[in-house]
């Protein structure tokens, strides 16, 4: 999963959780050290938070 705010790959940290109809998993960017989360639903990928400029 590409970082949303640099465009690197982001490695997975292992977390995932629900939210709401979405599962999401948690990254973090190691270019711009923050984390993002992507969100799937119905086990598609919709968007992540943040999102992309
Ligand atoms: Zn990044």
């Amino acid at each position: 999963m590409n970082c949303p705010r640099c465009g690197k790959e982001g490695a997975k940290t292992g977390k995932t959780w629900k939210f709401g109809l979405f599962d999401v998993t948690g990254y973090r960017c190691a270019a711009c050290e923050k984390s993002f989360n992507a969100y799937y639903r119905d086990g598609n990928f919709s968007h992540t938070v943040p999102k992309p400029k």
